[in-house]
Formats: structure tokens, C-alpha cells, sequence
């Protein structure tokens, strides 16, 4: 308990799923927790369950406009970010020829935009401070090829390159940026392989037999947060049940 204490997160798609998650188990370690997500209602259940600690915005990470918001109300309201988590995601499979000029710039649009407007938001107030830990939710699909995800997979390998140059950028100034690749998880992303019947298929390729729990994610994520990994940055963090080994 108390590993985030006196920090303030801001963890974006955090209304459900791995993003919950975090808020939930960042709260418990004493973080003020700044909750964000276009889904109004979830995300404030998410925070009014977590209590006192959470706050929700409507947010919605391709708008430059919503991230110079909520990283004003952030500072307004309690003076200092200590943490962003670039969580906010969306997938949707489809073979190459089947993915639509619009499909894939949406998915680009979300995932990698999102989290270039996320970094250039909030780099400038950790710099002044020379401090701050930037967590990017990526995936093994940034690591590896991911057959029917064009679109998604380059989304996750451009979050993972970002994270490397905006870590030797902000380096020498106390701001870390680190990547975590996060296998088979169970939230409501999976639908969409429930909704192309591939979970079986996908299933062989997890060695150890299982989809993961939020909660081992957010144990990352949670590590990546404190001080605990001071040392750590420019790096991927991989949670994918032994995925990518092979
Ligand atoms: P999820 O669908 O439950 O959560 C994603 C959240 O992002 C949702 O609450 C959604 O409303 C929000 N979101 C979508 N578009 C947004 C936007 N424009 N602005 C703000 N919020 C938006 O799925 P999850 O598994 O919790 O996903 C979290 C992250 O983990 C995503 O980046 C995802 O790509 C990544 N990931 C998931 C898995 C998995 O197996 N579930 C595996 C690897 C990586």
C-alpha cells in the first residue's frame, strides 16, 4: 500500500477493462486518480466506485482540444500530473483487402494519435517538474506480425517506436516513457475475436493455457507508475503469458 502515494494519474479509456483496472489499483495505493473515456456512464461508475480518490472527464483522445482540457482541469484542480497512462484503444480485425481507408484511419487515429497527443500534452508540465512517468499501452501485436490486424498491429508497433523517441527526449529531464505489451486479456476487447470465432485459435498461441486478468496488467502498470522503476524507461514491458517467446 502507499506506492503512489501524493501522485496524481491520468489513466485515459479508463471507464472499463485494463483501464479500470489501473484507476482501481492505483486508488488503493494512495494515487489521486483522474479517470477518462468517451463511455460517460461506465467511466463514472468506474469512479464513483473507486470513491473520493476518482474523478471521471469525458474525453476523447483524438481531439487536441480535449487534451489541452483535461490536463488544464488536471493541474487546476490538483496542481501537479505525475502519471499518464495512454490506455484508451480500439481494435477491429479484418484481412487487408477487407479494411476500408476509413477503418484504418480510425484505428490509427485513436490508438497512435491518441497517444502522440497524450505525450505532447503533458511532457511539458512533467519537464518543468523533472518528473513524471508516461506508461503506453501497446500490445504483442507491436512486437510481433498480427494477421487480420493491419491496422491495429501498426498502430501498436508506432506506440512502441513513439515511446522509444520520446524517451531519449525527455530523458535528461526526469520524465520517463515506457511501453507495456499486453497478450490475451479479459475485457470487452475480446468480442472482436469472439465476433470472427477466432478465440480458440488465438488460445493456442498463449503457452501458458490462459487469458490474463486485468489485475496483471495493472500490477505493471502500477510498478511503471512509482518510483519503484526509476531506472526504467525508453523499454517494453511485456505481459502476454509466454506469447512472444516462441
Ligand atoms: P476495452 O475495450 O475494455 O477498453 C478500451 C477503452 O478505451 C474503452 O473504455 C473505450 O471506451 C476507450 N476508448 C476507445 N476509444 C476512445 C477514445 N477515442 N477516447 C477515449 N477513450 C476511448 O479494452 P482493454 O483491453 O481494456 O484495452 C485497453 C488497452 O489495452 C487498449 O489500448 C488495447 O489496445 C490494449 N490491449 C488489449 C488487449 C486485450 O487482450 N484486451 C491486448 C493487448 C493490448
Amino acid at each position: 500500500m502507499g506506492r503512489l502515494a501524493g501522485k496524481v494519474a491520468l489513466i485515459t479509456g479508463g471507464a472499463r477493462g485494463q483501464g479500470a483496472e489501473e484507476a482501481r489499483l492505483f486508488a488503493l495505493e494512495g494515487a489521486t486518480v483522474v479517470v477518462t473515456d468517451v463511455l460517460d456512464d461506465d467511466g463514472k461508475q468506474t469512479a464513483s466506485e473507486i470513491g473520493a480518490a476518482a474523478t471521471f472527464h469525458h474525453h476523447d483522445v483524438t481531439s487536441e482540444a480535449d487534451w489541452t482540457g483535461i490536463v488544464e482541469s488536471v493541474l487546476a484542480d490538483f496542481g501537479r500530473l505525475d502519471v499518464l497512462v495512454n490506455n484508451a484503444g480500439i481494435l477491429a480485425i479484418a484481412p487487408l483487402v477487407m479494411t476500408t481507408e476509413a477503418d484504418y484511419r480510425r484505428i490509427i487515429d485513436v490508438n497512435q494519435v491518441g497517444t502522440f497527443l497524450g505525450m505532447k500534452a503533458v511532457v511539458p508540465h512533467m519537464v518543468e517538474r523533472q518528473q513524471g512517468s508516461i506508461i503506453n499501452i501497446s500490445s504483442v501485436a507491436g512486437l510481433m506480425g498480427s494477421p487480420g490486424m493491419i491496422a491495429y498491429g501498426a498502430s501498436k508497433w508506432a506506440v512502441r517506436g513513439m515511446t522509444k523517441s520520446v524517451a531519449l527526449e525527455v530523458a535528461p529531464f526526469g520524465v520517463r516513457v515506457n511501453s507495456i505489451h499486453p497478450g490475451i486479456i479479459e475485457t470487452p476487447m475480446l468480442e472482436e475475436f469472439e465476433r470472427w470465432g477466432i478465440m480458440p485459435q488465438v488460445m493456442e498461441r498463449v503457452p501458458v493455457g490462459r487469458k490474463a486478468g486485468t489485475v496483471e496488467v495493472a500490477q505493471l502498470a502500477l510498478y511503471l507508475a512509482s518510483d519503484d522503476s526509476a531506472y526504467s524507461t525508453g523499454s517494453e514491458f511485456v505481459v502476454d503469458g509466454g506469447m512472444t517467446a516462441g
